[in-house]
C-alpha cells in the first residue's frame, strides 16, 4: 500500500491523506478547503515508506537513523524535531528506527548512531554520524 500521512485540518478537524510526493507542499483540506500546511514534524518511516518518500521528494530529505536504547539519539531528537518545524515546506525530516529497519540501515553503512543522511533527488548527498545541532543540519539542507 502506498504511503500517506494523515494530516488533521486545524480549521474543521477533517483527516486528510497526504501522499508521499506532497508532504512538503501546502495542500488544501478536502472538506473545508482551508490550506493544509506541509509536514512540520519528523516522520517515522519503515523501508517501504522511506523508498517512496525519498524517491519522490522534490525537496532535500534529512534522515535520522536512531534507536530506542541510544542515549545520544535521545539528545539529538529535540533538535531533529525542531528542525522539522523550521524547514517545513523546504525539506523533509524522516526518522528510521535502526532496530526495526536493520537492512535499510545497512544499505547506508550506518554503524554508529545517531547517523544522518541528506538525500537530494533520491541520492545520498552527505552522511554524518554523531549528535549535531539543528543549525548545522540546516546548513546541510541548504548546501
Ligand atoms: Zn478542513
Amino acid at each position: 500500500m502506498a504511503f500517506s500521512l494523515i494530516s488533521t485540518c486545524t480549521g474543521c478537524g477533517a483527516k486528510n491523506r497526504v501522499p508521499a510526493a506532497r508532504l512538503a507542499d501546502t495542500g488544501r483540506c478536502g472538506a473545508c478547503k482551508l490550506p493544509l500546511p506541509p509536514a512540520t514534524e519528523p516522520i517515522n518511516v519503515d523501508a517501504a515508506a522511506f523508498d517512496e518518500i525519498v524517491g519522490s521528494a522534490k525537496v532535500p530529505v534529512l534522515v535520522d537513523f536512531w534507536a530506542e536504547w541510544c542515549g545520544p539519539c535521545r539528545m539529538a531528537a529535540p533538535e531533529v524535531h525542531q528542525l522539522a518545524q523550521e524547514v517545513a515546506g523546504q525539506a523533509l525530516v524522516l526518522k528510521v528506527d535502526t532496530d526495526a529497519e536493520q537492512r535499510l540501515a545497512a544499505r547506508y553503512q550506518v554503524q554508529s548512531i545517531p547517523y544522518f543522511v541528506v538525500f537530494r533527488h533520491g541520492q545520498p548527498a552527505m552522511q554524518k554520524a554523531g549528535v549535531t545541532g539543528r543549525a548545522e543540519m540546516r546548513r546541510w539542507l541548504a548546501a
